[in-house]
């Protein structure tokens, strides 16, 4: 289990998994911020006021006005959409923590401090070690957090077969699913290292793949100190952090972790699923 964690960083595809995911963040705030400011903000007024004004049994020149002004009304909405969407997302400080190679005897240390500090995070599961954590994966679940299938066991995808690869996630989504209950909705390639074909395999299967911006490697036992200034120091708005609740010794990570997300608090981030 612990060799596997080495080549964590090896891979050249992180980077390419990286950026997807930022941008997918950034999209996902923009549709989540447009909605909020059609609610609040003056989109309704205007959805209500635009057929209300050309019903009337006006005269042909009056309504004709009226259309333009609505149209001008409708413009006015968008383009405050725009505006509230580029501002709020470049304000808004969301960060998501999210854990690997789960579940293991360390990750019930780690439900205990998220639990603590009220915050949520993503766990990418490793088919394998949910029969053993049995109890651990169903208290992710009804703890609020989200499922994420990390595979079976844990492959290098770029090396797998079309169909190795597909049993892989098939097995580990069925596994989840008959201990949890729940099916993940996400997955995320070992080591980040994925190819067109297997992207193709798991959005094949419905998941959404997920990426990281920051990388702790705190499988690698740096120091706690070091995991946690990573971590903070690393974090831009939108980020995605990687950690290792599974895969070795994780005494660190555990340690690390509500300094963790102490110091991303003051810092004014709120935590987000990713
Ligand atoms: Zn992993």
């Amino acid at each position: 289990m612990t060799e596997f964690v080495n080549k964590q960083s090896a891979t050249g595809d992180r980077s390419v998994a990286q950026g997807r995911s930022r941008r997918r963040i950034g999209a996902q705030l923009a549709v989540g911020l447009v909605a909020g400011s059609l609610v609040v903000g003056a989109a309704p007024q205007a959805g209500q006021a635009a057929p209300a004004t050309v019903t009337a049994a006006a005269p042909a020149a009056s309504a004709a006005r009226q259309v333009q002004a609505a149209e001008a009304a409708a413009l006015r909405v968008r383009t405050l959409e725009v505006a509230y969407s580029a501002a709020a997302k470049a304000k808004r400080k969301t960060v998501a923590l999210t854990f690997d190679d789960g579940p293991s005897k360390y990750t019930p240390q780690v439900l205990d401090i998220l639990k603590r500090n009220n915050v949520k995070a993503t766990f990418c599961m490793l088919g394998n070690n949910v029969g053993p954590y049995q109890k651990t994966a169903k208290r992710i679940v009804r703890e609020g957090h989200r499922l994420c299938n990390h595979s079976r066991n844990h492959p290098d995808f770029t090396d797998l077969s079309t169909s190795s690869a597909r049993s892989q996630v098939v097995w580990t989504q069925k596994k989840i699913k008959s201990v949890t209950g729940r099916s993940p909705q996400v997955f995320r390639f070992p080591y980040g290292a994925s190819n067109s074909r297997t992207r193709k395999v798991v959005r094949d299967q419905g998941l959404r793949i997920l990426g990281w911006t920051v990388d702790t490697r705190d499988w690698s036992r740096p120091g706690t100190s070091v995991i946690v200034s990573r971590a903070v120091g690393n974090t831009r708005p939108g980020g995605v952090i990687l950690m290792h609740d599974g895969g070795g010794n994780r005494s660190q990570t555990v340690a690390a972790l509500d300094k963790t997300i102490k110091k991303l608090k003051a810092k004014g981030y709120t935590f987000v699923l990713a």
